[in-house]
C-alpha cells in the first residue's frame, strides 16, 4: 500500500474555485489551454476516464472498439458526476475524442455547454495561424460562459502561472532522488496538476516531502496515456522495478516550452505546438523515437513500459516503429493494454513481472 500523503482533493479544488467566483469546466484529454480558461475565470478539472464507473452507461453510444477513456468519461457524465460543472471542454485529441464531442453535442445534449478545440496536426506557419484563430474562438465561448473577456495582460499573466507550474513538474523530476515518495505517491502528487490551479500545484510541489528516496530495483520509463489504475506502480514495485522517467500524456508530455511573444494567443499557440513529440499531435515518428530514446538514456531507464487503454489508435499507430527504434538502441519495450477498471488484472501483473525479470537477466 502507498504511504499516506496529504494532498488537496478534486472536491476541495472545485470548492476553492467556486469561492473565488470561478466557473468550473470538465476538461477531457489531452492538450487543453489551461491559461486561456483561467484568464476567462474558468477553473479546469480534467477527466481521464475515470476508473470505477460503470462503462456500460456510456458504451451504448459508441462502437465496441472505442477506448475506455471515452466510454468511462461519457458514463461518468451520464451518471451525473459532472452535473455541478458549468461546461465540458473536449479537445480534438483523436477520432475517439471527436466522436465523443459529436455524440454529446448531437445526441446526449447534456445540460451544460460542450466546448471544443480543434488542434492542428502539422507545424507549418498556417497551422499556427489556424490554432491562434481556434484559441480566439474558444476564448469567445469561454467569455460567453463566464462573462469575463481577458485582457492581453491577464492572459500573459495566466500563461506565466502555467509556465511556473510546468517548471514545477520538471523540478519534481529533477529532485526525484531527494523525494521521500514511492512511485505511486510521486505520481499521485504529479496528477494533482489535473485539477489544481497553477499556484496551488506549485505549492504542492514546493512542499513535497524530502528525504530518502523510496525506490529500488530496475529503473524503467513509463509511457502511455494515463496511469490508471494506479496499481500499475504497485505492480512495478512488487516486480522489482522503479520509474525513473515518464512520457505519460497526462504528465511529461504536457511540460510545454516557454515562449516569448507579445500576442498572448500566439504565445499560447506556439507553446502548445512546441509540446514534446506525441502521437495525438501528429509529430513525425522518428522525432518521437529520438525523444524517448534520449530521455531513457539520460535517466538510466533500462526498459520502457507503454501502458495504454485498449483501442488507443494514436498510440497503436506509433508503437511498432517506436519499439523498433528503441530495440536498435538495446532498449526493450513492453506494451500493456488495460481496461480502465479499479484494479490491475493478474495477466498484466504477470507480464510486468516477466518483463522486469528479462531486464534483470540482461544486467
Ligand atoms: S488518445 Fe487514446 S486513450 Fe485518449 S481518447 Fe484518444 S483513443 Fe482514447
Amino acid at each position: 500500500m502507498p504511504e499516506p500523503i496529504a494532498l488537496p482533493s478534486r472536491r476541495e479544488a472545485i470548492a476553492r474555485a467556486r469561492a473565488r467566483g470561478q466557473r468550473v469546466a470538465a476538461v477531457l484529454p489531452i492538450h487543453a489551454p489551461r491559461a486561456l480558461l483561467t484568464a476567462c475565470n474558468v477553473h479546469s478539472v480534467e477527466v481521464w476516464g475515470p476508473p470505477g464507473v460503470d462503462p456500460e452507461i456510456g458504451a451504448s453510444h459508441f462502437q465496441a472498439y472505442t477506448c475506455a477513456i471515452v466510454r468511462n468519461a461519457t458514463s461518468f457524465l451520464l451518471a451525473g458526476h459532472l452535473d455541478d460543472h458549468d461546461a465540458v471542454l473536449i479537445p480534438h485529441t483523436c477520432d475517439a475524442m471527436q466522436g465523443m464531442a459529436s455524440v454529446l453535442v448531437d445526441f446526449v445534449r447534456p445540460k451544460m455547454p460542450v466546448l471544443t478545440l480543434y488542434l492542428p496536426r502539422g507545424r507549418r506557419a498556417s497551422d499556427e495561424t489556424y490554432l491562434v484563430a481556434e484559441l480566439r474562438r474558444l476564448g469567445r465561448d469561454l467569455t460567453a460562459l463566464s462573462g469575463v473577456a481577458p485582457t492581453d495582460e491577464a492572459l500573459h499573466a495566466a500563461l506565466d502561472r502555467e509556465a511556473a507550474a510546468d517548471d514545477a513538474v520538471a523540478g519534481l523530476w529533477r529532485d526525484r532522488a531527494g523525494l521521500a515518495l514511492s512511485d505511486r505517491a510521486f505520481f499521485t502528487l504529479l496528477r494533482t496538476r489535473e485539477f489544481l490551479d497553477a499556484e496551488a500545484f506549485v505549492e504542492v510541489a514546493r512542499t513535497a516531502p524530502r528525504g530518502e528516496r523510496k525506490q529500488r530495483g530496475i529503473p524503467v520509463m513509463l509511457s502511455g496515456i494515463a496511469p490508471e489504475p494506479m496499481e500499475i506502480f504497485d505492480a512495478l514495485d512488487e516486480a522489482g522495478a522503479h520509474v525513473v522517467a515518464d512520457d505519460l500524456a497526462g504528465v511529461s508530455r504536457r511540460i510545454y516550452p516557454r515562449v516569448e511573444e507579445p500576442d498572448p494567443f500566439r504565445r499560447l499557440a506556439r507553446s502548445l505546438l512546441g509540446a514534446a513529440p506525441d502521437p495525438t499531435l501528429g509529430q513525425p515518428i522518428p522525432e518521437r523515437v529520438a525523444m524517448v530514446r534520449r530521455r531513457m538514456e539520460e535517466s538510466g531507464a533500462r526498459g520502457i513500459v507503454v501502458y495504454n487503454p485498449k483501442f488507443c489508435e494514436p498510440e497503436l499507430f506509433y508503437l511498432p516503429l517506436l519499439a523498433k527504434g528503441l530495440a536498435e538502441a538495446g532498449l526493450p519495450l513492453l506494451h500493456v493494454e488495460h481496461e480502465m477498471t479499479e484494479s490491475l488484472g493478474a495477466q498484466t501483473r504477470t507480464r510486468i513481472e516477466a518483463f522486469v525479470e528479462t531486464l534483470r537477466g540482461a544486467q
